[in-house]
Formats: C-alpha cells, sequence, structure tokens
C-alpha cells in the first residue's frame, strides 16, 4: 500500500539572509485563524524571522451534518 499523498512537506532548513547560510528552522504558533493555523519560521541561530506558512485545519476535524 501506498501512504505517499498522505506526507505533508516540513521545511527543516531555510537560507538566513543574516547568517547568510541555510539553517534550521524553528516552527513557532503565531495566530489560530479560522481557516487555519498561521505558524512562523525561526532562524535558530539568530531568531530572525524566515518566512510563515498557514497550514489549514485537519479535514477530519470538520463536522459534516
Ligand atoms: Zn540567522
Amino acid at each position: 500500500m501506498k501512504n505517499s499523498s498522505f506526507q505533508q512537506l516540513e521545511a527543516t532548513s531555510l537560507y538566513c539572509p543574516r547568517c547568510k547560510v541555510a539553517v534550521p528552522v524553528r516552527k513557532r504558533l503565531l495566530i489560530i485563524l479560522p481557516d487555519g493555523e498561521k505558524f512562523e519560521y525561526l532562524c535558530t541561530r539568530c531568531a530572525t524571522s524566515l518566512g510563515n506558512k498557514i497550514e489549514p485545519l485537519s479535514e477530519e476535524v470538520r463536522i459534516i451534518i
């Protein structure tokens, strides 16, 4: 059985303009929105924000009437 479509891509390292190198990132929950959770990616070296991403809420959580 294949379950490759189930996997979600996760950023583990991004280029930091301040460190001038690709660094491991720390994921931080910024805010919970009605359509998803907004995360921020921070450099683990200098804590510069390297980007953010909105993860939609899981389909399974929705209640279908
Ligand atoms: Zn950095």
